[in-house]
């Protein structure tokens, strides 16, 4: 990867870190899942609405822990808000595939948008988990469950 990308994945983390898109409690969400990573002490819980169509008409999370783990929980609700459940789901299995596939993943700015940010922290092994969790959270709320841990 290029400096200058990098300079710009760099930049969309700490902008989505400072100023956290869709952070906050949900009164009527129609699920919830709270996501634990105790590698690096990430909490996040995500909220979710489903709508009768099976639209997420509005995603939102709470939680505290790592830059990356904030700004990815950000990205994440900014990606899923208004789409199918089918595409949600597609999303969350792009985006895990990106950070965990052991080949360097074809991606770009084009077609991922600022997810595409997230692929820079493959480099640091240990924080993958960090971007992952708002994702198996998201995952976790969609199939009912409560609650999930990355261990
Ligand atoms: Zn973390």
């Amino acid at each position: 990867m290029d400096d200058n990308l990098q300079d710009l994945y760099q930049e969309i983390i700490l902008d989505h870190n400072k100023h956290p898109r869709n952070q906050r409690l949900m009164e009527d969400a129609t699920a919830m899942a709270m996501g634990h990573n105790p590698l690096c002490g990430d909490d996040i819980s995500v909220f979710i609405k489903v709508n009768e169509a099976g639209i997420i008409e509005d995603v939102s999370f709470k939680g505290q822990g790592c830059a990356i783990s904030q700004a990815s929980a950000s990205l994440m609700t900014q990606r899923v808000k208004g789409k199918s459940l089918k595409a949600v789901q597609e999303a969350i299995d792009q985006v895990c595939a990106m950070l965990t596939s052991e080949q360097e993943p074809d991606i770009s700015l084009e077609t991922l948008g600022d997810l595409a940010a997230l692929c820079g922290v493959r480099q640091f092994h240990a924080r993958i988990k960090c971007a992952t969790l708002a994702w198996h959270a998201l995952e976790a709320a969609l199939a009912g469950k409560k609650e999930i841990t990355t261990e």
